[in-house]
Order: C-alpha cells, then structure tokens, then sequence
C-alpha cells in the first residue's frame, strides 16, 4: 500500500497555513466582466493585458486554420508538425522584435527550459535575478549548471558574481517585467555588465511584450537594446498576445543551436496550426493596434492615483501588473475572498510563488477595462481594506 497518509498530512498542513490552492470555474471567455462560479464578477486577475484572447479576429483566424488544417498538429516540429502558419509567424516575430530569426516552443515554461538546458551544463554557471519567474529558476536547475541568484534587480551583485565565477560558460538570465511584482528590470545595465564579462544575457518578456515600447516590443523596445546588447530574448503568448505558445527570438546560429539541442522543443508536439494563426492575427493587432497600450497605460495611472489616495500600499510598478502587498498569507486570502464577494476577481498570490512574507493581491489591468471599472475597483478596495 502507498503513502496517502503522509501526502495527506502535507495537504493539512498547507491549509493550516492559508497555502492550499483551489481553482475556480470559468464559464466565460476572457474580459473585463467574467462568469466565475456562477457569478459574474469584474475581472482583474488575468493576464489578457491588451484585451485580445477573445478578439473576433483571432477567433475568425484560429476558425479558418481549423478548417484548413484541423486541430492536432500530428507531431513535433522535426517530424510532421511544422506547418506553414509556424514558419509564417516565426518570420514575422523576428521582423516584430528586428532579430535574424526566432523559433517557437510550445509553452514559456518550455522555451526557458530549453534554452538554458541547450547553452550551459555541467561546468557552465547561469545567474538569475532572485525574483525570477518559477520556469527560468526550474531552467537553471535542470541544466545542472552551477545557479547563482543576484539580488533582485541588483546589476551590481550580478557584476560581483561574475567576475568571481571561472565557469566555461556564463549566462544571465532576468524576466523582463517582474511577475509577481510589475517592475522592471534595468536590461541595459545588465546588457552593459554582462557584456563586459562575456556572458551571454537571456531576457524573459513575457510580461513587457506587446504591452511596452512604442510599437509592443517590450522592454527591450523600452531600453533601445537589440541582439548585440541581449541576444537571447524569450516571449509568451499567453499573455498580451492573448492566445498560447512562446518563441525565443536571436541570430541564426542561436536559433539553429536550439533546433539541434533544445530537448523541450525536440521531444514535444507542435502548437495546435489554429494557435498558431490565431498568434498572427494577434501580432498584428499589436502592432496596428497602439490605442490598446495608451488606454492600458492610461488607467494604469488612474489606478496608482486613486489607490495613493487611499493609502494603499501599492509596489514600485508602472506595468500592468499592480500587486497591492499584504505580507500574510491568511490576511491576503481573506481579502482576496471578500474582494470575490464583492464581484471581484482577484487571486492572492502567497509563498512559495513569492518570498516569505510577502504575500500580496495581484491585481492586473487590462486593455479591455474601462475608466468605470478602474473606479468601482478603487470603492470596492477602500471598503475592503480601509473598513
Ligand atoms: C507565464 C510566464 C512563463 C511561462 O509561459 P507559459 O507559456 O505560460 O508556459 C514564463 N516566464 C514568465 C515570466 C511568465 O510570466
């Protein structure tokens, strides 16, 4: 007979300290107003920053592909599965982001995966910002690589840490925007420090692409940095593209090093052809479409003011990720839960995703809010948390 009891005790154990996690049931698509449980509640939890994973041209995109070409891509990229839509969007995500080419992967997990796993292992060393994304820090593990975490944002530790580090092989890693936080990292400091010790950068964006830069090319669009300076760059699609997938975006030699060695990209089945177009229709609303960045970045600041005025503790983030930090885990469900039985959706997010402490309410903004919805938040977060 197996264990249950002792994986029982764990599961008590996590309830005792407000860390079990439940899911709730979505009945609607994306938006600001969801159906959840139920209930319709205002939507201030995803991470649909543009307002586009219900858009009718990805709907229509993903529809005609479905019709062309069906819904299984059949099999991994080198067997049978890259289709024409893959390589189409391949080529316009490296024009998007100016680089000579980029390769998808089938999640963000994957691709930070893939590409820490194919450049460093045994002997290498890989540096990471303390506060990176849960998928980058798994990367740096699996790659049996030596993993140094910096300070978070701290260029000055990395600087430290590599000119102690005689590794083969060094590669910096940060997100773009921070997750759990909405900060951003200096890249051009890091491409600066990195630079001067050889060391290859890696930058996640999943949280700045689409969302920053004048035309969405995120926070490298933001520091003016291209392949020279950071040459490795890693995008998601589950967020402001609004749909599912990544890429990692580089010069050819990079790009065909990780067809040749990238373990997650070789032994894993294609995005779905419908994804895939659904993608590009997306991309192009991102970079036609810059009303949706000015009317994010505008409640943005209509949030900051009016949560200033409230005295609520709001974290240093211009992004649209604005946590509203707690500290414990039991307070921050308590108001997630009250905010929930108010009509709105926001999800607590406690240790281990972040430090010790420092549990917090994530709540993020979206393109597809409007000025009112921003207000009623604002009420709702006053009678909550100031009552
Ligand atoms: C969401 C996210 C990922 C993972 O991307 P998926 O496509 O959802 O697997 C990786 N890095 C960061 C910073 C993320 O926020």
């Amino acid at each position: 007979m197996v264990d249950y009891a002792s994986l029982s005790e764990d599961l008590s154990q996590q309830k005792e300290a407000y860390l079990y996690r439940r899911r709730q049931l979505m009945q609607s698509p994306q938006g600001a107003v969801v159906k959840v449980d139920g209930r319709e509640c205002y939507n201030f939890c995803s991470n649909d920053y543009l307002g586009l994973a219900n858009h009718p041209r990805l709907i229509d995109a993903f529809k005609t592909a479905a019709n062309e070409y069906g819904v299984g891509s059949g099999a991994a990229h080198l067997i049978t599965g890259h289709s024409e839509h893959h390589h189409r969007l391949e080529e316009e995500l490296a024009e998007f982001t100016q680089r000579p080419r980029a390769l998808l992967f089938s999640t963000g997990y994957m691709a930070n995966l893939g590409v820490v796993s194919a450049l460093a292992g045994q002997g290498d060393a890989v540096f990471e910002d303390r506060l990176n994304h849960a998928s980058l820090l798994d990367a740096g593990l699996l790659s049996r690589a030596r993993l140094q975490r910096y300070a978070h944002l701290d260029s000055a530790d990395l600087h430290d840490k590599l000119s102690q580090s005689k590794a083969k092989l060094k590669l910096a890693v940060s997100d773009g925007i921070f997750s759990m936080d909405g900060d951003m990292a200096d890249a051009g400091a890091l491409a600066n420090v990195a630079n001067a010790h050889n060391a290859w950068l890696m930058i996640d964006d999943a949280h700045g692409l689409g969302v920053l830069g004048q035309h969405g090319g995120g926070t490298l669009e933001e520091y003016h940095l291209g392949v020279n300076d950071v040459p490795i760059l890693m995008g998601t699609f589950g967020k402001a593209f609004g749909t599912f997938g990544a890429f990692v975006a580089g010069e050819d030699i990079l790009i065909e090093s990780l067809i040749q060695k990238a373990r997650s990209y070789i032994y894993t089945t294609a995005l779905p052809p419908a994804v895939v177009a659904a993608t590009r229709a997306s991309l192009q609303l991102i970079q036609t479409e810059g009303w949706r960045r000015e009317h994010l970045q505008d409640l943005i600041k209509q949030f900051r003011q009016g949560a200033e005025q409230l005295g609520l503790s709001l974290m240093a983030s211009n992004s649209a990720i604005q946590p509203l930090m707690i500290g414990s885990s039991d307070q921050a469900v308590a108001l997630s839960e009250k905010m929930k039985a108010a009509g709105f959706l926001i999800s607590a997010i406690r240790p281990p995703t972040v430090p010790q402490d420092t549990a917090r309410l994530r709540i993020t903004l979206s393109a597809s809010h409007q000025p009112e919805h921003i207000e009623q938040l604002l009420s709702a977060l006053d009678k909550a948390v100031n009552a």
